[in-house]
């Protein structure tokens, strides 16, 4: 799957979706293009995590599109695989294999999902253990790791599978604070290489010096979605600045 710069490398239109009697998400529209970051902030229970799930199929939609690189996001298991090989996803709780060191947890899906050799997968693995700049953890099992290193590995993990676009759902927030940083700074150099993103993230130095747009959900809609500048200084939605004044 390639996304030509035209094509958009996701796409959401009209999305609507329900947990039971419960309507989570409200006709949304969104529109990434190949090297876009948006960030995507709001309350809590506002909706953030389930868009993003959707858009690998953690959860199902039941009105409207989503397409992935032209690719539409439907029961096709097919499609559902391909689409999920080409978007990758850091959760706020790692989801690191427990019993698997760090490499492992790397090369699983390089083996079993890619077909790769496995003496390849663990070189490949390591250039992205290096690249988050752990290496040296590669023997280790996640427990033994702090929560900045054990977020170092899932985002590495991650871009083992090469994906196209990387999901990041509050990343940093299960991290004590003088680890936020290290996390931050890969997310960072990432986004500077190009890697077209979305984080759902209320770290706001991060939304200012990375995103190309800032989005702001409540209640299951996107109330507003602009520039970093413009958000930051000059919001259109009273619920909007309510939002910032608690978090800034
Ligand atoms: P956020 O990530 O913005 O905090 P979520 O997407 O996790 O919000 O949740 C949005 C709303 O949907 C919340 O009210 C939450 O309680 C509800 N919700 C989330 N997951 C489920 C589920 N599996 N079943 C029912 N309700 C859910
Ligand atoms: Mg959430």
């Amino acid at each position: 799957m390639s996304a030509s710069p035209q094509q958009p490398v996701i796409s959401l239109s009209g999305v609507n979706k329900w947990y039971g009697q419960f309507h989570v998400l409200k006709d949304i529209n969104l529109t990434v293009n190949k090297g876009e970051k948006i960030v995507i902030c709001g309350p809590s229970g506002s909706g953030k995590s389930t868009l993003i799930r959707c858009i690998n199929r953690l959860e199902e939609h039941q009105q409207g599109t989503i397409q992935i690189a032209g690719h539409e996001l439907t029961n096709d298991l097919k499609n559902i695989e391909l689409v999920r090989r080409e978007v990758g996803m850091c959760f706020q709780h790692f989801n690191l294999f427990p019993h698997l060191t760090v490499l492992e947890n790397c090369t699983l899906a390089l083996v079993w999902v890619k077909k790769m050799p496995q003496k390849e997968a663990e070189q490949t693995a390591m250039q992205f253990l290096e690249r988050v700049k752990i290496p040296e953890q590669a023997g280790k099992y996640p427990g033994q790791l702090s929560g900045g290193q054990q977020q170092r590995v899932a985002i590495a993990r991650a871009l083992c599978m090469t994906p196209q676009v990387m999901l990041f759902d509050e990343p940093t927030s299960a991290l004590d604070p003088e680890m936020v940083r290290e996390v931050l700074d890969v997310m960072t150099e990432l986004a500077n290489e190009g890697m077209t993103m979305i984080c759902v993230t209320h770290e706001m130095g991060f939304a200012r010096e990375v995103a190309d747009r800032v989005i702001f959900m409540d209640m299951g809609e996107i109330i507003e979605e602009s520039a970093p500048q413009a958000f930051f200084e000059n919001p259109e939605s009273d619920r909007t600045q309510l939002f910032l004044e608690q978090i800034l």
